[in-house]
C-alpha cells in the first residue's frame, strides 16, 4: 500500500512521529498541584509548549497565578516542551516526493493547487454560508476513493460533521457520476456528527485510533470553528478559545503527516461585521487556524452560478484564482 511505503520511508528519515508516545502533561512541571494545573487547564493552557512560549506576567493573568510562581511554571516548561528537531533539506524534499495529489474533479480548481489537492497538508476551505464549502468536502471524499491513476488516492475518508450537513445522497450522485459503485463509496467515507467543540476534538483521537487499522487518506471537518464560535463568547474567551484551536490544529495536521493524508477544514466569513469578530472578509480563527493551515482557499459565488476560489498565501504557489462550478455530477470546470 502506498501509505505504508511513505511512513516507512519517513522512519528512514527519522522524522518519526510517534503517535503513542505519552505526552507530559502541566502536572509533570515542578510546582504545579492539582489545584494549578486545574488553573492552567481552565485558561486553555494543556501543552506545555503552550506555557513554554508565555512571559510570567502574560502567563499569571491569563491563569490567575502569582507571577513568581507563573515564573517556575514556564522555566520548566522550556526544559520539558517538545520544541522538535532539525532535519536535512535532503531528507525535507524526500519527504515531499511521498506526497499525493487529490483531484477535485476541476482541471481548473487542480491547476490552482499545483496538480490537485496535497497529503501532508491542512487545506482550508473559507467563504460565506452557500459558498460551496460542503460540496467540496462532499466532492473530495468520493474522489479520494478513486484508484490513484484517476486521480484519487484509493483511501478510506473521515468526515467529522459539525453542521448537520453531510448528505449520503449527495456522495451517491457524485460517486455515479464518476462511475463509481455508490454503496462502494458510502461503505469508505465514515462519518461522526459533532455535538460540540470538545465532541469534535474527542472525535480526531478516535480517528488516530482507526488509522492503526485502516489506511487514512481524508479528513473533513466541516465546519472547524462553528462549534468554537458558538461556545466561546465574549472577549476573554479569545484566548481560550484560539489554545484550544491550535491543539486541535495541531493533532489534525500530526494525523497528516503520519498518514500521508490530506486534512480539509471548513471555515465560514462573517457576512457583517462583528464587534467580537472583526472583519468580515476575514476567516474566523483568525491567526492560529491561518497559521496552521498549509493552504488557504477562499471561495466566493460569481455570476451564472460559478464559483471562484483564490489561493492564499501558499508556501510553494503562486497566488492565484480558479473558476469551477458545482453541477449535479459535482465540481467541474
Ligand atoms: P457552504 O458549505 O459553503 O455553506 P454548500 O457547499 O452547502 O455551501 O453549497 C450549497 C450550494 O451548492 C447550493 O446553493 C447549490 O448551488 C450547490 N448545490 C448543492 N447541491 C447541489 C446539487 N445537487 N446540484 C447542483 N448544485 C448543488
Ligand atoms: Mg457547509
Amino acid at each position: 500500500m502506498t501509505e505504508k511505503t511513505a511512513s516507512e520511508k519517513i522512519e528512514e528519515e527519522e522524522i518519526v512521529i510517534d503517535v503513542d508516545e505519552p505526552e507530559l502533561t502541566v502536572e509533570d512541571l515542578p510546582g504545579v498541584g492539582p489545584a494549578t494545573a486545574e488553573k492552567l487547564r481552565e485558561a486553555g493552557f494543556e501543552e506545555l509548549l503552550a506555557i513554554a512560549v508565555m512571559s510570567p506576567s502574560e502567563l499569571a493573568e491569563q491563569a490567575e497565578l502569582g507571577e513568581a510562581v507563573s515564573a517556575k511554571i514556564i522555566a520548566g516548561a522550556k526544559k520539558m516542551a517538545d520544541i522538535g528537531g532539525f532535519v536535512s533539506g535532503t531528507a525535507l524534499l524526500d519527504r515531499r516526493k511521498t506526497v499525493q495529489k487529490l483531484t477535485s474533479g476541476s482541471p481548473n480548481f487542480d491547476e490552482l493547487l499545483g496538480g490537485g489537492f496535497e497529503t501532508q497538508a491542512i487545506v482550508e476551505v473559507f467563504g460565506e454560508f452557500g459558498s460551496g464549502k460542503t460540496q467540496i468536502g462532499h466532492q473530495l471524499a468520493v474522489n479520494s476513493i478513486l484508484p490513484l491513476d484517476k486521480g484519487g488516492f484509493d483511501g478510506e475518508v473521515f468526515y467529522i460533521d459539525t453542521e448537520d450537513t453531510f448528505r449520503p445522497e449527495r456522495i451517491a450522485q457524485m460517486a455515479e457520476a464518476v462511475g463509481m459503485d455508490p454503496q462502494d463509496a458510502l461503505d469508505r467515507i465514515h462519518v461522526a456528527r459533532a455535538y460540540n467543540s470538545a465532541h469534535q476534538i474527542l472525535l480526531v483521537d478516535e480517528i488516530k485510533r482507526m488509522s492503526k487499522n485502516l489506511d487514512v487518506k481524508l479528513i473533513i471537518v466541516d465546519s472547524l470553528t462553528s462549534h468554537f464560535r458558538a461556545e466561546y463568547i465574549g472577549r476573554g474567551m479569545l484566548a481560550p478559545r484560539q489554545q484550544k484551536l491550535n491543539k486541535h490544529m495541531k493533532e489534525l495536521k500530526q494525523l497528516s503527516d503520519v498518514n500521508n493524508a490530506l486534512v480539509l477544514v471548513t471555515n465560514q466569513v462573517m457576512s457583517k461585521p462583528d464587534a467580537m469578530w472583526g472583519d468580515p472578509t476575514k476567516a474566523i480563527g483568525g491567526h492560529i487556524v491561518a497559521h496552521a493551515s498549509t493552504f488557504r482557499l477562499y471561495l466566493r459565488k460569481s455570476k451564472g452560478g460559478r464559483r471562484i476560489a483564490r489561493l492564499i498565501d501558499s508556501p510553494n504557489l503562486p497566488d492565484g484564482e480558479a473558476v469551477f462550478t458545482v453541477t449535479t455530477e459535482g465540481l467541474r470546470d
